[in-house]
């Protein structure tokens, strides 16, 4: 009975967002009418292991449990459309922190046009969220995947990198003197992501041969891209474009910027690969959706990813996997 309060409660919260949803959380299932192309996408985060509630606020679990499944859709090119949510609780953790929780998700649901359509509660022995997200597309043809880079192609960033790698760094208890909004940005850039949804759109309109969000890190995501292709993502990490403060935190943990910018994962921006003959179709489409791009590589023959230092060595991968 506790559970259906706390069901009942959960569902006052959630509005419904365009017309798409006939019938949402209440009946057996979600009634959806269909757009188009359905492209789905699940993600699960838990305690201990994606995020801890000793650093991250319920609401920024609910944050993020909804962004990073999100930020899916925006490797896609999907408009994004519905989202169901399983919520594991444990015992400690109170009916007002479920609630903050689904409030931390409904506000990134509102933002991002997305109704929660439906989802479950239990207990559980851990904080789990699974996040079932559906997006839509008019044709398979207007989405990205990961398996059309070639030869040839620019390899392109969104965005700046390392920042939600230097915040966890900061949040972990790291010493290191930064100015008070920088420090501040990076840990949010940790605790609450944001899906690059309408830059991802724009993307794919553009043409990019392939697409990945960064939730690994680039080392890891540009060797998916050069896996799914057979082809080689050759990245100088030099030219990767680092947040504010990146270089400050780096230094402090002794570790080298640029490794940290390529190793660290939760970033959630846009790797792509490109024709040269679209690159200006895709600056012209990323600068209307608001953001900046970084050309950080090319494409060439091969199957795996190349990491190039300064002086254009190749470095092992095996040193860059995500912690
Ligand atoms: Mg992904």
């Amino acid at each position: 009975v506790a559970e259906l309060e706390l069901i009942a409660a959960i569902e006052r919260r959630l509005r419904a967002r365009g017309d798409r949803v006939l019938r949402g959380p209440g009946d057996d299932a979600a009634v959806v009418r269909g757009g188009g192309i359905a492209v789905t996408s699940i993600d699960t985060v838990a305690d201990g292991v994606h995020f801890r509630l000793s650093t991250h606020s319920p609401s920024d679990v609910g944050h993020k449990a909804l962004g990073q499944a999100l930020s899916d859709l925006a490797a896609m090119g999907a408009r994004p459309g519905e989202a169901y949510v399983s919520l594991a609780l444990p015992s400690g953790f109170g009916d007002a922190e479920a609630l903050e929780l689904v409030d931390g998700l409904e506000a990134l649901a509102e933002r991002s046009g997305v109704t929660v359509a439906g989802g479950d509660v239990v207990g559980a022995g851990a904080l789990v969220v699974s996040v079932t997200v559906t997006g839509w597309a008019e044709d398979p043809a207007a989405l990205a995947y990961r398996d059309g880079a070639r030869p040839g192609d620019l390899v392109g960033v969104s965005g700046e990198l390392g920042a939600a790698g230097a915040g966890l760094l900061l949040l972990d208890g790291l010493d290191c003197a930064l100015d008070a909004g920088v420090r501040e940005e990076l840990v949010r850039r940790h605790l609450r992501p944001e899906p690059r949804l309408e830059l991802g759109r724009a993307l794919a309109g553009a043409g990019v041969s392939a697409m990945i969000d960064l939730s690994d890190g680039v080392a890891t995501d540009a060797e998916h891209l050069s896996a799914c292709s057979g082809a080689s993502l050759e990245v100088r990490l030099p030219d990767l474009p680092l947040a504010d403060g990146v270089t400050e935190v780096a230094r402090s943990a002794r570790r080298e910027p640029y490794e940290l910018a390529a190793a660290s994962g939760d970033d959630y921006e846009l790797l792509f690969t490109v024709s040269p003959d679209r690159r200006e179709a895709v600056e012209e489409a990323a600068s209307s959706a608001g953001a900046v791009l970084g050309w950080i590589g090319s494409v060439v023959a091969g199957d795996a990813a190349v990491l190039l230092d300064a002086s254009g060595t190749a470095l092992a991968l095996g040193g860059f996997e995500h912690r």
